[in-house]
């Protein structure tokens, strides 16, 4: 045991489409590489974005590419009581308050527009929400306190002053939902999560995952954002091409594969993976590449 622990973390929305299981590929190797454990966990919190069975369409797919847990898989929607204990350590802590701000309050008040289209929180309820609590936000450090650095092995040094690109987040949903950041990082950390490997688009979680396990009192795992698939002119899938439910087997794993720039030639799902296990090692050490920034 090499006190490893991986995981694959897909939202159920629909069955793995080619970046998942780029994802789902990159986590396992890396998990296998490291002879750690790699866990499966459905990110199912959202429950308006969540489809009936797409959970378990996706682990049949990940059986059809011998990709397989370590372990109990576990479903977020089971999970509320372990959320509700960690909003409940940080309201004691005075670390998250009630917020009784509409979408339309946060307009009129003017509040800026992040690049992901979310408005970053003015911190209207900072000092008492005016009307009936609709939500529960964290309260980020002041100042620099909100800046966050962080380390991707891939992408090389990151900065982001959070209270820029978003503000004091949401937790808990005024729908009563957890939010995803407050879920994954709970989970990350209640299953001794070593190393997160996912997809690029998840980046731009990652400081706002980090302050939350400060606040929280929990370890920061090691990160690695894996390439994302790309159309074959290079430019990023449309939602309808991105979102085609992938045939499980070899080929798509080679085309996983591929996206992480491994040489891989067809053959079984167990020749594919040998292959790409063998090449994981060296594709590893030729990132990180050049230091860039993401949004502040
Ligand atoms: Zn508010």
């Amino acid at each position: 045991m090499s006190g490893y622990v991986g995981r694959f973390a897909p939202s159920p929305s629909a069955g793995l489409h080619a970046g998942s299981l780029v994802a789902a590929l990159g986590s396992w190797l890396d998990a296998r590489v490291h002879r750690g454990v790699w866990l499966v966990r459905i990110e199912d919190v959202d429950s308006r974005r969540s489809a009936r069975g797409a959970d378990r369409l996706i682990l049949q797919q990940l059986a059809a590419c011998g990709l397989h847990p370590d372990g109990t898989v576990w479903w977020q929607s089971r999970r509320g009581e372990a959320y509700a204990q960690a909003l409940q350590r940080l309201r004691e802590q005075g670390l998250a308050y009630a917020c009784s701000c509409s979408r339309r309050d946060l307009e009129r008040a003017g509040a800026t527009l992040a690049p992901g289209g979310e408005r970053v929180y003015p911190g209207t309820c900072r000092e008492g929400a005016r009307g009936a609590p609709r939500a529960w936000r964290l309260r980020l450090p002041d100042g620099a306190g909100a800046e966050v650095r962080w380390r991707c092995a891939r992408l090389g040094e990151q900065c982001e002053r959070v209270d820029r690109s978003v503000g004091d987040f949401v937790l808990q949903r005024a729908d009563g939902d957890w939010a995803y950041q407050l879920a994954v990082v709970v989970d990350d950390a209640a299953q001794q999560v070593s190393d997160v490997v996912r997809g690029e688009d998840l980046a731009s979680s990652t400081a706002r995952q980090m302050l939350l396990q400060r606040a929280l009192g929990v370890p920061t795992p090691n990160y690695l954002h894996l390439p994302l698939v790309r159309g074959a002119d290079g430019r990023k899938l449309s939602k309808s091409e991105g979102a085609a439910v992938v045939q499980p087997g070899p080929r798509a794993l080679c085309d996983a594969a591929r996206v992480l720039g491994l040489q891989v030639d067809a053959g079984s799902v167990e020749q594919v993976l040998r292959q790409a296990l063998a090449q994981w090692p060296a594709r590893r050490r030729q990132w990180p590449s050049a230091p860039r920034e993401t949004a502040r």
